[in-house]
């Protein structure tokens, strides 16, 4: 098998990392998480002071920038965008900057980049609608607002980061309301996607139906 493109996508918390840092290991596969790319420019620019709506300053920052990755360690401008781009007010500013035009081009090239002709399985919104349209495998993740709210609210408070139940939920409804509605790449699964809902299922069992599927495809 040459190249083989797995897209997983899905709202936040659906379990879309879980999973697909799971199956990545387990195929030997590369693996990309394109929301950390989103929170990284997102942080970078507001951190300069750069609005959402200043586009051409946007892309002029954005086309002397270098985003790489080193063992899973992402870097931008050289600086290592670790645990401060997993807030979830970075989140937040992430699903705002995701909405401009010019922000979805320098990424969606850069992914296409990465993936080019590797066996990786990519994580984010759009992948199986525009990033990789003709990715072999596409899942959609989808699980209930409320057990999503829960579980990123295990993940902050095992961090440390002491935040309600409640601010959680209506954070993440505001994204999946930012996510889905706005007008380029909006996260809706591709039409040859395959939903599996996680909200009542483990992660072994998620990842076991996606190796099943790509045992299946790379037939
Ligand atoms: O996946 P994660 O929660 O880290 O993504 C942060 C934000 O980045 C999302 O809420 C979304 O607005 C944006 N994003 C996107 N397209 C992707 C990945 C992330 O718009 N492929």
């Amino acid at each position: 098998m040459e190249k083989f493109h797995i897209a997983i996508d899905g709202p936040a918390g659906s379990g879309k990392t879980t999973v697909a840092k799971r199956l990545a290991k387990r195929l030997g596969f590369e693996y990309l998480d394109t929301g950390a790319m989103y929170r990284a420019v997102a942080l970078f620019l507001h951190e300069n002071g750069i609005p959402p709506e200043d586009e051409d300053r946007i892309n002029e920052v954005l086309s002397r920038s270098r985003m790489s990755f080193h063992c899973g360690r992402l870097f931008l401008n050289g600086r290592e965008m670790g645990e401060e781009i997993r807030t979830a007010e970075v989140g937040i500013l992430a699903s705002t900057y995701a909405k401009i035009p010019i922000v979805r081009k320098h990424l969606t090239r850069l992914q296409r980049e990465i993936a080019d002709s590797r066996k990786i399985v990519v994580e984010g919104r759009d992948i199986g609608t525009v990033v990789l349209p003709d990715a072999e495998l596409k899942i959609f993740l989808t699980a209930s607002v409320e057990e999503r709210a829960r579980r990123r609210w295990r993940e902050l408070a095992k961090k440390g980061e002491n935040v309600s139940y409640e601010v959680i939920l209506k954070q993440l409804k505001v994204r999946d309301d930012q996510d889905s509605k706005r007008e380029i790449a909006p996260l809706k699964p591709a039409e040859d996607a395959i939903v599996i809902d996680t909200t009542k299922v483990t992660v072994e069992e998620v990842v076991g139906r996606i190796i099943e599927l790509v045992e299946e495809r790379s037939k």
